[in-house]
């Protein structure tokens, strides 16, 4: 028995042999060797045997749960993270102000349709955030379904006065990119209740950004541009399951009625947080490599997905370099940024003391597309250093990552672009991302721990390439 366990441990040894000299002799640029690959390896093996990321996760997920800007959700998950990042033994871990928003839901929305007096059907729907309260007692009206501005401008003043305007246009189901459906569809999340009160709507009911059918409103930013206060109209969001059922009985029924109660409130802006943890860089510690996630999320489920995942994934890194005993040569750090979902006061703020201090940025890293398997990242690079990048694919196949493509970073990078700089975006499969979107199902048993490390290994790998390669 142990002969032949020794002898196909033996043959094992031979085979392995011939399988890395194939790897590491194929198609690397001059630059990357084998111990960037063995350094790899190492990452992923810390990330995958002996990570803390997914334990974060639960403790932000259901222990503190939702974290919406000025609540105490996120000021207890400011105060969690520090102690966390502290634990590491970081060179510096620190906090930084930052003025935010505060908009509370208030109690739960309450909608119907009703197809004559007395016989309703309940809706699923939940304000969107920023939207002012219905009138006290709800608001009911006639609805006027549209699938877009211009159908709405077509429309005009004469038909949608007195009304509530239900946009319901689907995200776009025949993209594979699921972003890029959910940015063809947002703007009637976004600008519908400011376009629609230009002709004179009571109230807006949004399609649910969401390419599953279920019960799920999902929240989200909005806008009222430059409407006066006093011209506000109410606005949420409907499950798509909602919408469906909307759309259908209007074709039966064209003067139903929609009444809908929400009690949100927009208070003054209170002071919060980004938390900021950094490794001081050996040989050029006045160079900046930032990874980051936002450490707000929405009021409805964890934040699970959104995106605490991408906080702890960001924590994970500077934890893996710490485990390994590597020592980067620039300063790394990592932002848990505050604020993303309703202003970006947190990103805007890092780069403008980032710029008042003169620091020098030269990458970014941010994770905020869900904590699900990753397949790549996007780059914001000028096309020399991007086939210099590209060249590193090979050191990331045996972990199936495979997506190097160009695009952005993420939103609380952005505000840090100047000439030069690298802003990449970590991207996971994306076809379940917007199941959870900003709504009540965005919770820590929605996000797979194997997936998450991966994520987490995915950014470690890239940014000890970066700090060995970039100046
Ligand atoms: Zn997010």
């Amino acid at each position: 028995m142990n002969k032949l366990i020794g002898l196909l441990l033996k043959r094992k040894k031979t085979i392995l042999l011939l399988f890395s000299l194939c790897f590491f002799t194929y198609g690397f640029s001059q630059n990357v060797n084998s111990k960037d690959s063995i350094t790899i390896k190492s990452i992923y093996n810390t990330a995958l045997l002996d990570s803390a990321c997914y334990d974060w996760l639960d403790y932000l997920s259901n222990n503190i749960g939702s974290r919406l800007s000025g609540s105490l959700g996120a000021e207890l998950a400011v105060t969690y993270t520090e102690e966390q990042l502290k634990e590491l033994g970081l060179d510096k871990v620190w906090l930084q102000p930052v003025m935010v928003p505060k908009w509370t839901r208030g109690i739960a929305e309450y909608s119907y349709i009703e197809t004559s007096p007395g016989v309703t059907t309940t809706t699923n729907i939940c304000a969107l955030g920023g939207s002012v309260p219905t009138p006290h007692g709800g608001l009911k009206a006639e609805v006027v379904e549209v699938k877009s501005f211009e159908e709405l401008e077509q429309l005009g003043t004469e038909n949608i006065k007195g009304k509530i305007v239900f946009f319901n246009r689907p995200m776009q189901a025949d993209l594979i990119q699921t972003f890029r459906a959910y940015g063809g569809s947002v703007d009637q999340r976004y600008s519908g209740a400011k376009e629609a009160s230009k002709y004179g709507a009571v109230g807006v009911i949004v399609r649910s950004m969401s390419l599953r059918q279920d019960d799920f409103p999902h929240t989200g930013a909005m806008s009222y541009g430059d409407i006066p206060a006093s011209q506000r109209i109410p606005v949420c969001a409907i499950s798509t399951n909602g919408a469906n059922y909307l759309s259908a009985t209007l074709k039966l029924q064209s003067d139903l009625l929609f009444y809908f109660n929400q009690n949100c409130k927009t208070h003054s802006d209170v002071q919060s947080y980004n938390v900021i943890g950094e490794i001081t860089g050996s040989e050029y510690p006045n160079k900046f490599i930032v990874v980051g996630g936002h450490l707000d999320s929405w009021d409805l489920g964890d934040g699970s997905h959104d995106d605490g995942a991408g906080c702890v994934q960001s924590m994970e890194v500077l934890r893996i370099f710490k485990k390994i005993d590597y020592k980067p040569k620039h300063t790394i750090r990592v932002v848990l940024f505050m604020n993303e979902e309703n202003g970006l006061s947190g990103g805007k703020e890092y780069a403008s003391e980032a710029k008042r201090k003169n620091e020098n940025h030269i990458f970014a890293l941010e994770s905020d597309s869900g904590g699900f398997t990753p397949r790549g990242f996007s780059f914001d690079i000028d096309d020399n250093r991007f086939e210099q990048v590209k060249s590193w694919m090979p050191l990331f196949e045996p972990y199936l990552i495979n997506l190097f493509v160009k695009g952005g970073g993420g939103a609380d990078i952005d505000p840090l672009k100047k000439e030069g700089m690298i802003l990449v975006g970590l991207h996971p499969d994306s076809q379940r991302y917007f199941d959870y979107h900003h709504a009540a199902n965005d919770t820590f048993d929605a996000v797979n721990k194997r997936e998450l490390e991966l994520g987490a290994a995915a950014m470690t790998s890239l940014i000890y390439l970066f700090d060995n390669f970039f100046k």
